[in-house]
């Protein structure tokens, strides 16, 4: 059973402790899955913030309230984005621009990022439509989507990343405050992310790679068809396993810090292992990748959802083909998989 430690919840616009200098605060999300924990470490001289929320006023008016009533009267010092996604991205152009400090990320996390911004403002083009026709989705839904796209582009108003960074690689040491951290990079849900840890404060910041409750996205998207990114995350559980000991607290992005790291990394291990299962079973006759879906997931799946759910499917496919297990051959505008 994984161990939940703290009892309360950060209210909006207030901070938890929940290590010496270890600060945990909620911002909203609006979507179904409604919060995002930052984290807030101190030092003598001022803040580091671990994540900045997503894009928007409420975010930033819970910001602006957490720099006067929280910060003991330092400012922020730096900002650390664990990886690109705009629930984590959203409000580091304000928190840079607002404090004129520098942004500590990956290198393809960062560039990521930067390109996101824009290509959100584009609609469909054939790379994307190629991609999930050959799925299986209809013309008539890919004509929808691609149309319905451009209303997630970027806000006037909203500060784009911070036009320079400094990279945070693989093993690289962070004095903050008190507290060690050392730089873990998983890869899966997305290509370059960062986790800090301090062995000596038995910590680990965990962003998306490891979540207690929810199972993080792992997807192959139009940008990269040929991807195996499924594979990258089961062998990033590995390395978490690993590395980090169960008397570890987990300070994940989503859901509450926990205690009990390597039964949850089983989990999600055992939890895709099935899924895989499910498409050998599925493909025991040349089947196309949006049959596999109905069996995948049972949440009733539409539009958006269904976009997301296919590029999950294709993952899992993907990393049985990498084992040598399925085999796809292109038939007219779609891909049929074979069991082997
Ligand atoms: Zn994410």
């Amino acid at each position: 059973m994984l161990e939940y430690p703290f009892n309360d919840i950060p209210a909006p616009g207030k901070t938890l402790e929940v290590a010496p200098g270890v600060f945990w605060l909620r911002m909203p999300l609006p979507m179904s899955l409604d919060h995002i924990n930052l984290y807030l470490l101190e030092s003598d001289t001022g803040w580091t913030v671990v994540d900045t929320g997503i894009r928007g006023q409420e975010t930033k008016d819970l910001w602006l309230t957490i720099f006067d009533n929280c910060l003991s009267g330092k400012p922020v010092e730096q900002i650390i984005c664990t990886h690109m996604h705009p629930d984590h991205t959203g409000q580091t152009g304000f928190i840079s621009d607002h404090f004129r400090v520098p942004l500590l990320m990956s290198y393809g996390e960062y560039y990521q990022a930067r390109m996101m911004h824009y290509s959100m403002q584009e609609k469909g083009s054939w790379h994307m439509s190629d991609f999930f026709l050959r799925g299986g989705i209809s013309q008539d839904l890919m004509d929808a989507m691609s149309e319905a796209r451009s209303q997630f582009a970027p806000e006037a108003d909203d500060l784009p990343m911070p036009k320079s960074y400094q990279r945070l690689r693989d093993g690289d040491q962070l004095q903050i405050g008190a507290i060690t951290w050392e730089v873990i990079v998983g890869s899966g849900h997305s290509p370059e992310h960062v986790c800090l840890y301090s062995k000596t404060n038995r910590l680990l910041l965990s962003g998306d790679q490891i979540l207690p409750i929810i199972t993080s996205n792992v997807s192959v998207h139009p940008t990269e068809p040929e991807a195996d990114p499924m594979t990258d995350w089961l062998t990033s559980h590995q390395k978490f396993k690993t590395l980090i000991p169960d008397e570890t607290l987990i300070l994940p992005a989503h859901n509450n810090p926990f205690y009990g790291v390597s039964e949850r990394l089983d989990e999600l291990t055992a939890h895709h292992e099935h899924r895989m299962q499910i498409v050998l079973d599925g493909c025991r006759s040349p089947t196309v990748a949006i049959e596999l879906l109905p069996d995948l997931f049972e949440r009733k799946l539409e539009n958006h959802t269904l976009f997301m759910a296919l590029g999950e499917g294709i993952a899992h496919i993907h990393c049985l083909m990498t084992r040598g297990q399925i085999k796809r051959e292109l038939d007219g505008a779609v891909y049929r998989y074979t069991t082997l």
